[in-house]
């Protein structure tokens, strides 16, 4: 049944050249614990589409139920993780995995076990006093996706988590997620260029058109690797 719910959405941006439909007549659904892909060229609207369902903007018609809640601002029971890691240069990877925490008044001492399984589970423990200047840019997203899952979200929002990484690394990133996946197992909407990495992470992967943005596939891989 559903979990996220997409209920004819639209997203229209008015800018100095008239408006833009960034996404049009967007209407799924989405099960619990399910990976969901979303691949599409530039510009197909995959970003405001996953923007949305987080609670980062709204539609501008339709409407998005998580859990049955409408939603309309970011959720504690959301994580999120961006193509630029975007972490706090001055803090430990330790306390930028627990930054959410501090920022959503959460008692930090009860989240240290959870950061450290997440850390080890990425390959990320010895890693946990460095600064974020001292690591490579895989390891930045790693920290990244351990900040996303600190708070046990039930949906986890990536939005091209893995774009600005060279072709080895990304491998490997695509490897550690699977993995990662194995013991977390969440709901997670994850946005990407590559339909390979789509079908090798993702239970589900929808493929968008550009100009008019539309979503034009909705596949069930056939062959996911077995979870759970
Ligand atoms: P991609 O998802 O293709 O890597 P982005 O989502 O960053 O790239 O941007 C896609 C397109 O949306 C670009 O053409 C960019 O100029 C445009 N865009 C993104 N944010 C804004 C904004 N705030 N105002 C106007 N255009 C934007
Ligand atoms: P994608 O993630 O698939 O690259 P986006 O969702 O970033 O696509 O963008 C979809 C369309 O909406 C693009 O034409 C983009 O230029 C436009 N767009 C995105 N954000 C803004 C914004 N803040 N203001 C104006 N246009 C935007």
């Amino acid at each position: 049944q559903a979990y996220v719910s997409v209920q004819n959405v639209h997203k229209t941006y008015a800018t100095r050249n008239g408006e833009v439909h960034a996404v049009q007549h967007a209407d799924f659904d989405v099960a619990e614990g399910d990976f969901l892909s979303l691949v599409g060229p530039s510009g197909c609207g995959k970003s405001t589409l996953v923007s949305m369902v987080g609670g980062l903007e709204n539609p501008s018609a339709g409407c998005i139920l998580v859990g049955g809640e409408p939603v309309t601002a970011p959720r504690r029971d959301f994580g999120y993780v961006f193509q630029d890691a975007t972490l706090l240069p001055w803090k430990s990877v330790l306390d930028n995995v627990l930054f959410p925490i501090r920022t959503q008044k959460r008692p930090v001492a009860e989240y240290r076990g959870e950061a450290e399984r997440l850390l080890r589970a990425t390959g990320l423990w010895d890693f946990r006093d460095k600064r974020p200047s001292e690591l490579s840019g895989g390891m930045r997203q790693r920290v990244a996706i351990c900040r996303g899952l600190i708070n046990d979200p039930r949906l986890l929002m990536m939005d091209e988590p893995f774009s600005a990484l060279d072709a080895i690394t990304r491998d490997d990133m695509n490897l550690m997620l699977a993995q990662l996946w194995d013991q977390v197992h969440k709901t997670a909407l994850f946005i990407t260029h590559s339909i390979r990495e789509a079908v090798y992470l993702s239970d589900r992967v929808l493929v968008m058109n550009a100009r008019p943005s539309r979503i034009v596939a909705d596949i069930r891989v056939p062959f996911a690797r077995p979870r759970r």
